[in-house]
């Protein structure tokens, strides 16, 4: 038993030849074979056995939902009401969320199933998942291998086979970069365009809810049910719901716009190789490729980091040791006692960003660099949409280096560049979506990126849908 997407679960269910208890039971089995991966921080199978129950009563009566036997893992910032909420982190420890996000409630009114709550790097700070208390994620196709940051566990759940899909946040490429590193499908819509509510906070204007699968038809129905505007989260966008599940589209002589990035000094030989065969291969299908000379990327990085670590250190000021989780026992008054509870609570990369962020927010330095960085996201979020005046899509890796080993990236510095790719779309506010199509000499896997213009969803999934089944490579 092995499925890719919902629509074989259901034709199974359907035909009688598996019931949903069973389909729990083997990804329960999944999670017990896979323990050593430490994607799972809890598993809730007693539940998850309980809601199959009733879901497949309902499949048997024909009133089942439209997500029901889809099993589901969810990243560790997400609430679930009553269920343990930490962001990987000690700073949370105890805490258990209150309510349900928006987003995960509109999945179980459908009938999906959640089985567990997964690993990722402490309030999703990371590229690696080495940044989470509860220790790093293997990645499953090489367990000396990193799978993947900050939603490590959501991929490496989704790729082991311990759940169908999964949910995570991309706040600068944290679900499309561990989806590379781990060979399945990571979805990043539009900013706005999946509600906050339940979602702890790490940069505000650039979080949103992201989708690791293993079919582009599961991304593109879990968006469908998830889009759509929610009254507690004032930012959430309006825009119509699309029928994005519906994968449907004219892919005929498309232009795509391949993002030049040769001149980039880390970049894998066999990635430029790869997105070389791509671009010859998409000509051959009769699209119009041509190569972006596009130098600004160069300040999508620094625009990022500036502007996530300002947004972080105000995120997480409310941790403080009263209102939630951690306190510390060393402080000798109530000063102290903030202090210590923070100091001891966040783990080493989380103190380096509030540091960084309370840097560039001090007066004194407020305009050089907040103001600064604010005004080259604009210049930046003009110059990528324009992009979109002429091209239909534009492509470019997913990453600069397929999944690297433990440790190998050392520096803060070293592990920053591993975002060099993903950050455009999050400071665009574009969607953005990472394909399993290649691999290296190695055998290591290589995600393809391809990006469209915001709230355009619905040409994005079915021009990858199309991707995935029409580029040579894929098949292979
Ligand atoms: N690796 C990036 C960072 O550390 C992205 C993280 C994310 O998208 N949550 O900020």
């Amino acid at each position: 038993m092995h499925y890719r997407s919902l629509s074989q679960v259901r034709n199974d269910l359907d035909n009688g030849s598996l019931t949903l208890p069973e389909l729990v039971r083997h990804y329960l089995r999944n999670i017990e074979e896979n323990a050593h991966l430490n994607a799972f921080l809890s598993v809730y199978g007693d539940s998850a056995l309980e809601h199959s129950e009733k879901i497949q009563t309902k499949l048997l009566k024909g009133n089942a939902g439209r997500l029901a036997g889809l099993v589901l893992g969810i990243k560790d910032v997400l609430c679930i009401k009553d269920r343990p909420l930490q962001a990987s982190s000690r700073i949370l420890d105890s805490f258990h969320s209150q309510f349900t996000a928006t987003a995960i409630q509109r999945l179980i009114d459908e009938d999906a199933i959640i089985i567990g709550r997964l690993n990722c790097d402490e309030f999703a700070m990371g590229s690696s998942n080495e940044n989470s208390a509860f220790g790093p994620v293997l990645n499953p196709l090489d367990n000396n291998r990193v799978p993947g940051g900050s939603s490590g566990g959501s991929a490496a759940a989704v790729a082991s086979d311990c759940c169908l899909a999964a949910l995570g946040t991309d706040t600068g490429g944290s679900v499309r970069q561990p989806a590379a590193f781990c060979d399945i499908i990571g979805l990043k819509p539009t900013y706005s365009r999946i509600s906050r509510y339940g979602l702890a906070s790490y940069a505000s204007s650039f979080d949103i809810i992201g989708i690791l699968s293993k079919s582009v038809e599961d991304a593109a129905l879990l968006l469908e049910i998830m889009t759509g505007y929610d009254e507690m989260d004032s930012t959430s966008s309006n825009e119509p719901v699309l029928r994005y599940a519906e994968l449907a589209g004219n892919h005929e002589k498309l232009k795509i716009g391949m993002l030049n990035y040769s001149g980039d000094e880390g970049i894998d030989p066999d990635i430029l190789q790869y997105m070389r065969s791509i671009s010859s291969e998409l000509k051959e299908l009769g699209h119009v490729v041509e190569e972006i000379d596009f130098p600004e990327l160069e300040y999508a990085l620094p625009t990022y980091y500036i502007l996530t670590t300002a947004e972080a250190s105000t995120n997480l000021s409310r941790y403080d040791g009263v209102r939630y989780g951690h306190r510390s026992t060393n402080g000798h008054d109530l000063e102290s006692m903030y202090k210590k509870s923070r100091s001891e609570g966040f783990g080493e990369e989380v103190r380096r960003r509030i540091l960084l962020g309370t840097f560039v927010l001090s007066a004194n330095y407020y305009d050089a660099y907040y103001t600064k960085a604010q005004k080259v996201r604009r210049f930046l979020q003009d110059k990528t949409r324009s992009l979109f005046d002429k091209y239909d899509f534009v492509i470019l890796p997913t990453t600069p280096t397929p999944p690297f080993k433990f440790g190998e990236n050392a520096t803060p510095l070293q592990m920053f560049l591993a975002d060099l790719f993903t950050v455009l779309a999050s400071v665009a506010g574009i969607p953005a979506i990472s394909l399993p199509l290649g691999k290296t000499s190695e055998g290591l896997p290589v995600g393809v990126q391809v990006m469209s213009d915001a709230f355009t969803e619905d040409k994005l999934l079915s021009f990858s849908n199309y991707l995935m089944q029409e580029t040579l490579t894929s098949k292979a």
